[in-house]
């Protein structure tokens, strides 16, 4: 398959690996900043293939995993209005709120349903137009063009019974906020590949001309993530923090102009919290003064904004975002917590590191070995 086999091949892996090893001659820390990013690095088996002195330190890149849990309680409350039928991804049903998730107010009567995409939400509303169709937005820079155009849509086909509940975040911000904490000593990122597509790499040249820190943008097959820690190695290696690009077959530096026009359209910054970090400055995006008609808070003036709700006392999720923890570290990962019973949202996404551990075994590898290679 095109694409695809040519990034999978064993003996490439084998040799990238071997380069791998003859470089890594000192302990380094590596953050794969992206969800997509955790999942393919287990499920391929990268951990295996890598030399012990390479941590690899999953960060804050899955949407789902980051957003608070007050969040889904406001789109909770939004649910449970009479006349509100309420949209959003099918990984966000599964998130726990403080006391209920939207899959919870389903079972109870609630109209929640899944949808691809907003634009799905945005037909929605066309065909209901006795009820006010709500999507319940998350994620990165990757999503937001979508919903921007979402919104747009709606203005120009007149539709007044669609809005949006945006919790879309971006990245750059959160690197910033992580390089600034040093909790975590990294030495080089994994860059993600899908916000990439859309913004390309220029907002990350802070983190080598700031922090000195290298970035490469990476792609998702194992070949791909492999070259990228093979490119991050060199740059250790020869003393130089730059950004770079692995991923060139998608990923360009000036990003997609016009998903970042709709985008800039649209939305602008504001302060936003994030799970297990607080609230990170200039790090989400609302709906412009001029889309307000399209703006579920707008809309909703009313709307409570829940307070902040913490994680579950035995929930390590808002370590595990910044890095600081690893899913190994919960002690309920795998007993309480799985896939089916997730109690916290790390546990819900595929993306999330701790359903990726769970789904591809690390977790008994680590009880094995207490001192695990990755
Ligand atoms: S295993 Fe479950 S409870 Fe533990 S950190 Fe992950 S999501 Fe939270």
């Amino acid at each position: 398959m095109k694409y695809v086999s040519e990034f999978r091949r064993g003996d490439v892996a084998r040799a990238l690996a071997a380069e791998i090893a003859r470089l890594a001659t000192r302990p380094v820390k590596l953050m794969e900043v992206c969800g997509g990013h955790t999942h393919a690095i287990f499920k391929f088996g990268l951990p295996s293939l890598l030399p012990p002195t390479i941590d690899l330190i999953h960060g804050p890149g899955c949407p789902v995993c980051v957003t608070p849990r007050d969040k889904v309680d406001q789109a909770i409350l939004l649910a449970r209005r009479p006349g509100v039928l309420l949209t959003t991804y099918g990984d966000m049903l599964r998130v726990p709120g403080s006391r209920s998730s939207l899959l919870q107010e389903k079972a109870r009567g609630a109209d929640v349903r899944m949808v691809y995409s907003p634009l799905d939400a945005l037909r929605l509303a066309e065909q209901h137009p006795d009820k006010q169709v709500v999507f319940f937005a998350i994620g990165f820079e990757t999503t937001a063009p979508s919903a921007a155009m979402a919104v747009l849509k709606a203005q120009t086909q007149h539709l007044r019974n669609f809005a949006v509940l945006s919790n879309h975040v971006l990245l750059p911000p959160m690197l910033k906020a992580i390089l600034d904490s040093r909790e975590v000593k990294l030495d080089a990122f994994i860059g993600p590949g899908h916000v990439s597509t859309i913004i390309g790499t220029r907002p990350y040249e802070f983190v080598a001309r700031r922090y000195g820190k290298p970035l490469v943008v990476a792609g998702f097959e194992p070949l791909d993530l492999l070259q990228a820690i093979l490119m991050l190695l060199r740059q250790l290696q020869e003393g130089r923090a730059e950004v770079e690009i692995q991923y060139t077959r998608v990923v360009k530096p000036e990003g997609n102009l016009l998903a970042l026009r709709a985008l800039g359209e649209v939305f602008e910054p504001c302060h936003a919290r994030w799970r297990g970090m607080g609230t990170v400055p200039a790090s989400g995006l609302k709906i412009r003064a001029r889309y307000a008609a399209w703006d579920a808070e707008a809309r909703y003036p009313d709307l409570e904004v829940p307070r902040e709700v913490a994680d579950p006392k035995a929930c390590e999720c808002g370590d595990i975002v910044r890095g600081a923890k690893k899913p190994w570290d919960c002690r309920i990962i795998g007993t309480a917590c799985t896939p089916q019973t997730p109690v916290g949202a790390c546990m819900v996404s595929p993306e999330g590191a701790c359903a990726a551990y769970y789904k591809y075994g690390r977790l008994h590898v680590a009880r094995a070995a207490p001192t695990p290679v990755g």
